[in-house]
């Protein structure tokens, strides 16, 4: 049986249970190709209480995103597993609180995209019906809405668009390769966000490139409030974008 994609409409209603009591639990965590958010690793290096230097290197590979140029974060399958999530356990997933926008969407997709005259975001929804996932067998209905509240999705979704936003500026706007400065750049801003704060408060940021008094002021904070002045102000210093 192929997958089934099919278009949501915002109040239409769907079916889905996923429980310990289902015959494929930890199933989907064991078949991994899991790209990481910005997001998704401030709350999972925080959740396993590692600088994020060291989650990169323990938890993650990177690969090259052969049409923009720019890092791709992937979480690495666990020891003896080749697709294998590092974080699935007998009884679920260990890091259930922290687990990444990707755990939390499914069985949704959400596509995105954004007026180049307003900013404006405009969201699709998908359902993906996969043959190996019995969770559309159980009886809980859910809207999108209903959905995106349940699983804790705001704030993914408001900074995984603010990441879009930069990737789709530097498809549009420096189509070829950045320079290696910038590539670091990005890559500390997006995915090694305590080195980013380290480098703003010690003012060693590199040539070129100066903090403001926002991110500043944002490197003494939390490291939502960081990475969302971070995202900004990365938009603003690549491409003068306000
Ligand atoms: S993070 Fe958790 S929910 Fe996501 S694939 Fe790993 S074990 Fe499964
Ligand atoms: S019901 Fe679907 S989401 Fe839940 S464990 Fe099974 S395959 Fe994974």
């Amino acid at each position: 049986m192929e997958n089934n994609v099919l278009s949501l409409s915002k109040n239409e209603e769907f079916t889905f249970t996923c429980s310990n009591e289902v015959c494929c639990f930890n199933g989907c965590c064991e078949d991994l190709n899991q790209f990481l958010t910005p997001y998704d690793i401030v709350r999972l290096k925080n959740h396993l209480g590692l600088q994020s230097s060291l989650f990169l290197e323990t938890y993650t590979f990177q690969q090259i995103g052969p049409e923009t140029g720019l890092p791709i974060i992937s979480l690495r399958p666990g020891p003896g597993s080749e697709l294998k999530c590092p974080f699935v356990t007998p009884s679920g997933c260990g890091v259930y609180n922290d687990r990444p926008s990707s755990c939390r969407m499914y069985p949704l997709i959400r596509i995105i995209s954004r007026s180049r005259a307003t900013g404006k975001v405009t969201e699709q929804y998908m359902l993906l019906k996969e043959p190996h996932c019995h969770g559309f067998n159980g009886n809980q209905q859910w809207t999108i809405q209903k959905w995106i509240e349940n699983q804790g999705l705001s704030t993914y979704n408001e900074l995984n668009d603010l990441l879009m936003e930069i990737i789709g500026l530097k498809n549009r706007l420096i189509p070829g390769q950045l320079d290696l400065t910038s590539k670091h750049i990005f890559h500390m801003v997006c995915y090694d966000l305590d080195t980013f704060r380290k480098h703003i408060l010690e003012e060693k940021l590199p040539d070129g490139f100066t903090a403001g008094k926002d991110l500043t002021d944002a490197a003494e904070k939390d490291d939502t409030d960081l990475l969302k002045i971070g995202l900004q102000w990365l938009k603003n210093v690549l491409f003068e974008e306000k």
